[in-house]
């Protein structure tokens, strides 16, 4: 008897044991990214080398949706993480050792739930037509279609179809200039956990609207396009109803797929006709909009700019070097507006800065406090631009200049007019940037900078600012822009077109 009881009482014990076992077992996701915003006009190729790659317990550090994925108990297997400043397409052998690196570790994880995809959806390689597409398809090939793939994207991305057949959870930053980064990319990890978790089929639906729109027409602080996003925590709170996005697009592509969209994730197909509705009124809204979406800031050629500034007596202006906006893949080394300010002899002026390795050699070689005559700038965008002799005196060298990182940055000085020399191709949008060389933006007249928008930090405390409709590979007239590729009709390139959401 006492035999038959421990018989039975240790088939229960395995019973339990095997019937339990699935339940409590850990999710497991799978981290990667490739983020990359691709200018199709630069003629700067971007290469392996400009890429920041993470891997492993680095890709987690201080990561909010990291977090996220830990507090719902899930294990992250991270993978490589790589991001490089915007500029011109990418290498195909960067994208696809990249790529190779990405789905061997996939291969090797071993049981799978989930995957998160930290990207920017505009990435565009030499030789493909659409890299981001071919990196999911082959992920799909490894997992299969059952496993959860969720991504976050910047909303100056531009998703083809077929990408997103491939993927479940989308969701884009809700705001440009961009201070909501870490937010989406948690969000993402959210949406991924709660399928997860809730055994969710998620279902996306989503409208492309035909329209090519720079960042600059389409803030989201200001109208026409405040008041549209700005419903997007209403429609995630519909029943069914995960997320939506209002993806502006990336303009500066010569792409059939760039354009602005709406996506609205639903948790599965049954709210698929809410979804759809959803991003069908968002769409009908931005699309009914169009004509009112023009830059929140006054505008003009340099000289209209320059000649403006000296209306605001005692305010620092900025004014935007627009069309050599390196934050959307241009070169940055244009010396159009340098060139400009020295005609007008403008005094108190900064122009930061322009992107000339050889000039920065030359400054240091010289040292602090000579004069030198150099050709600066022009070297790599002879498209628009072309080398400007100046007299400079050295005024700063930043240790980065001496230790050769690449931060290296001088300052130089030529009839009032302080020039910041880079070594590599950057911006200037935060003020540390200008701290690094010994500067406070708001001790000038005018400052002038490689972008379009200011940056969050800069646009917080620019007391006034211009926007130069410089000529460039940023051009802000879409009109023109030598586009071939891209879907017609499209506004404002077919201005007259009629079109609804579908
Ligand atoms: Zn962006």
């Amino acid at each position: 008897m006492k035999r038959i009881t421990i018989c039975l009482l240790s088939g229960l014990l395995l019973f339990l044991a095997f019937s339990c076992k699935p339940e409590h077992k850990q999710k497991r996701v799978l981290t990667l990214g490739i983020r990359h915003e691709s200018n199709t006009f630069s003629t700067l190729l971007t290469k392996e080398s400009d890429f920041k790659v993470l891997r492993g317990a680095d890709v987690l550090k201080d990561q909010l949706w990291a977090d996220v994925f830990k507090k719902a108990g899930i294990e992250i297997i991270p993978t490589l993480h790589a991001y490089a400043w915007p500029g011109g397409v990418v290498e195909r052998t960067a994208f696809e050792d990249f790529k190779n690196e990405i789905i061997n570790s996939i291969k090797n994880a071993g049981h799978l739930d989930g995957i998160y995809m930290d990207m920017h959806g505009a990435l565009q390689v030499e030789g493909y037509e659409d890299a981001q597409t071919t990196l999911i398809k082959e992920i799909r090939d490894v997992v299969g279609n059952d496993i959860l793939i969720s991504g976050s994207f910047d909303l100056h991305g531009n998703l083809s179809p077929d990408f997103v057949k491939n993927i479940d959870l989308i969701t884009a930053y809700r705001t440009a200039p961009h201070r909501d980064g870490a937010e989406t990319k948690a969000r993402a990890a959210q949406m991924l956990a709660d399928a997860l978790k809730f055994g969710w089929k998620p279902h996306i639906e989503y409208v492309v609207i035909p329209m090519l729109v720079p960042g600059e027409k389409s803030i989201t602080e200001v109208e026409p396009l405040h008041s549209v996003y700005a419903q997007i925590p209403d429609v995630t709170k519909t029943e069914g109803l995960i997320d939506a996005s209002i993806f502006a697009g990336y303009c500066w592509a010569d792409l059939p797929r760039s354009a602005m969209r709406v996506f609205v994730v639903a948790k599965d197909k049954r709210y698929s006709t809410a979804a759809k509705d959803e991003a069908v009124r968002l769409a009908q809204q931005i699309w009914d909009s169009r004509e009112k979406m023009v830059l929140d800031v006054p505008s003009g050629s340099i000289d209209e700019m320059i000649s403006k500034s000296e209306e605001y007596t005692s305010k620092t202006v900025f004014i935007s070097d627009s069309g050599d906006n390196t934050t959307a893949g241009a070169p940055g080394d244009n010396v159009q507006v340098l060139d400009a300010l020295l005609r007008h002899d403008s005094k108190n002026v900064l122009v930061a800065g322009i992107v000339d390795p050889e000039a920065l050699k030359e400054c240091i070689k010289a040292g602090k406090g000579k004069k030198i005559k150099m050709n600066l700038g022009g070297k790599v965008d002879t498209v628009f631009g072309k080398p400007l002799k100046i007299n400079a005196k050295v005024l700063f060298i930043s240790p980065d200049s001496v230790m050769n990182t690449n931060r290296g940055a001088a300052v130089v000085e030529t009839d009032g007019v302080k020039t910041v020399i880079i070594k590599t191709r950057r911006s200037f949008v935060e003020v540390n940037d200008f701290k690094e060389v010994g500067l406070n933006p708001l001790d000038f007249k005018i400052v002038v900078v490689k972008l379009g928008y200011l940056y969050p930090e800069l646009r917080d405390i620019a007391p006034v600012h211009l926007i130069a409709l410089t000529s460039g590979f940023c051009n802000l007239d879409m009109r023109t822009l030598p586009f071939k590729n891209v879907h017609r009709p499209c506004f404002p390139l077919d201005m007259d077109m009629v079109w609804k959401p579908i």
